[in-house]
């Protein structure tokens, strides 16, 4: 990296300034827009997403689809694809070390500022940030074994010999309670059931100990069997290790099972974001309400038929003004929903909520 990249890609701070910039989150994501410019137009998938992540917490971020959960991760990992790009917006790393005299540093960093083919950002990917998808079959290679894929990772992040990586590649398979993990180790992607290729996936993101561990509905394609066990298993990894996972789904009831915070996104924002607790007992946004009003609830003894959202999540190419839930929303309130996008709004302690009927700050987009 050249003198130049290096001065505007890392910002050390003091610790007073990182600790009120931080307080204690390891990410903070500022006005976030990522669009794709496709021949059919422009669609911006993050629209001014903003999202503080708590250190050592599991954060849940939920939607429908295209709501921008995944592009979110993609974003934070610098992995958007062409012709999609970061417009503009900051995600913050807030790094953490401790030296060996006990002293902890602190020090902050642009993710958007780094090429994605940089160093620095290869070396952030798998070792500080690692990501687990819905399909394993699409991150494993089909031509490799399971050990080899694996010691690859280790190799490339820490200093130990092949021998120590296969060694530590098979206690990674007997921590992520593999059956077998040493003879899983010489076997391929495709001998494999579709839990045991998620825990090997599993296994592979953690075998570098990173900082944040990101899900992108790692559960969607299994049974509802193996679900159960790969979310016990994350909670108690994650409990273990002290690690912060930021955990994407469309289902609500994973959100509560397995996280402590949640943000609800719609169409490129947060729209919501609380304690699950604050969430699913004291949701605010119609959106959040309505997402809620749409599962079952075990022991419920209404004979009420389950609601739908009115409408579909629009067109991504479409620019709606005002909240981009108006069209849907059934408390819409013409002449005020549909001019300006309504601010974020503090509604308790720790629960924003974007929306007219808590607050009658709006705000210009910039950009759109
Ligand atoms: Fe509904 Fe208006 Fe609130 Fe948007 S701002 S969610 S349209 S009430």
């Amino acid at each position: 990296m050249t003198a130049e990249e290096k001065m505007t890609t890392t910002t050390t701070q003091t610790a007073e300034e990182t600790a009120a910039r931080a307080v204690d989150n390891i990410l903070t994501i500022r006005k976030l827009r990522t669009w794709f410019f496709t021949d059919l137009g422009i669609s911006r998938a993050l629209n001014g997403v903003d999202l503080d992540v708590p250190r050592g917490k599991v954060l849940g971020i939920v939607g429908e689809s295209g709501c921008g959960k995944s592009v979110t991760s993609l974003s934070i990992l610098r992995l958007v694809p062409r012709p999609g790009r970061i417009v503009s917006g900051e995600i913050l790393l807030h790094r953490r070390r401790k030296a060996p005299d006990g002293t902890i540093t602190e020090e902050t960093i642009d993710l958007t500022k780094l090429h994605p083919q940089s160093p620095e950002m290869r070396a952030i990917r798998g070792a500080e940030i690692a990501m687990i998808f819905q399909e394993p079959m699409t991150s494993l290679n089909p031509c490799y074994t399971i050990g080899n894929q694996i010691m690859e990772a280790i190799l490339l992040h820490q200093d130990v010999s092949k021998r120590e990586a296969w060694e530590l590649a098979g206690d990674m398979l007997e921590k992520v309670g593999m059956p077998n993990p040493r003879q899983v180790l010489l076997r391929y992607p495709h001998e494999l059931s579709g839990g045991m290729r998620q825990r090997a996936m599993i296994a592979m993101a953690l075998s570098c100990e990173p900082s944040i561990l990101i899900a992108d509905e790692p559960t969607t394609a299994l049974d509802v069997t193996t679900e159960a066990q790969i979310l016990d298993l994350m909670r108690d990894l994650q409990a273990d290790i002290g690690m912060t996972i930021i955990y994407i789904t469309h289902n609500l009831g994973v959100i509560a099972q397995m996280c402590d915070e949640v943000a609800v996104m719609y169409l490129g924002r947060v729209v919501e974001r609380a304690s699950v607790e604050d969430l699913f007992y004291n949701p605010r946004h119609p959106y959040t309400k309505a997402l809620l009003d749409s599962i079952p609830h075990v022991g419920s003894r209404t004979k009420r038929r389950l609601a739908s959202i009115r409408g579909v999540v629009p067109d991504p190419y479409a620019t709606i003004s005002g909240c981009p839930f108006h069209p849907r929303c059934d408390a819409y309130m013409p002449g005020k929903c549909d001019q300006l996008v309504p601010a974020p709004a503090n509604v308790a302690p720790n629960h924003m909520v974007r929306c007219y009927l808590y607050s009658d700050e709006g705000e210009v987009e910039n950009g759109g």
